[in-house]
């Protein structure tokens, strides 16, 4: 991908699905979390898998569908010690560092923007050293509002200042893309395959990036 380097002074770039597989993620809500939240609870796994993806539905798109203590308290799991038993499938996309490497030499504002929670963050940090790429990372909830909401944006440019017209923003998520779009994001990308164990079932409206670099 030739992205234009001459036009751009800010690389924001989402996480999960992004820059890491997000098949840590799908594997801990989608088979980790309810078996171990059925097993808790006496419930069988339909019924656990059930209550999970409602309050999912319900969530979609706040800080809550993002915080750690949010499903730790609705659940009544531990939700960070549930995390760590599954480390070992946090790991990098395809070409991911390459290209991280890639934006350091041709960006000095290169920003990581995740609405994970910051302690998922560190726990992705320790295993990846992912922040070694970055001069910033920011967490939505530390901004108050999801990226799909478009104060986030706002918030963002309050915190450091940004120019949208020349700025690279690269996310799995339509929804946030779309955000960023409102914005005034102007050079926006899609991922094609953010699950290595999966394949994305919806279409996005921006171009998708079958490879990062
Ligand atoms: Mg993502």
């Amino acid at each position: 991908m030739q992205y234009d380097w001459q036009n751009i002074d800010t690389v924001l770039l989402d996480m999960d699905g992004t820059l890491l597989d997000l098949h840590f993620d799908s594997h801990f809500w989608l088979e980790h979390l309810p078996h171990a939240f059925a097993q808790r609870k006496n419930l069988m796994l339909e019924d656990a898998r059930y209550k999970i993806s409602q309050l999912m539905t319900e969530h979609a798109g706040t800080l809550n569908w993002y915080c750690v203590d949010f499903w730790s308290e609705s659940l009544e799991v531990d939700i960070m010690r549930l995390k760590s038993e599954v480390t070992y499938k946090i790991g990098y996309r395809p070409t991911a560092e390459a290209f991280l490497k890639h934006c350091q030499r041709e960006c000095s504002d290169v920003r990581m923007v995740t609405n994970a929670h910051r302690k998922i963050l560190d726990l992705k940090i320790a295993k990846t050293s992912i922040d070694q790429y970055f001069d910033q990372l920011l967490c939505s909830h530390e901004l108050e509002h999801p990226k799909e909401d478009v104060r986030f944006w706002q918030r963002l440019n309050e915190n450091k200042p940004f120019d949208p017209e020349r700025t690279l923003f690269l996310d799995d998520n339509e929804a946030v893309l779309e955000s960023a779009e409102r914005h005034g994001i102007k050079h926006l990308y899609s991922i094609a395959e953010p699950d290595s164990q999966r394949k994305r079932k919806t279409p996005s409206r921006f171009p998708m990036l079958a490879n990062l670099i």
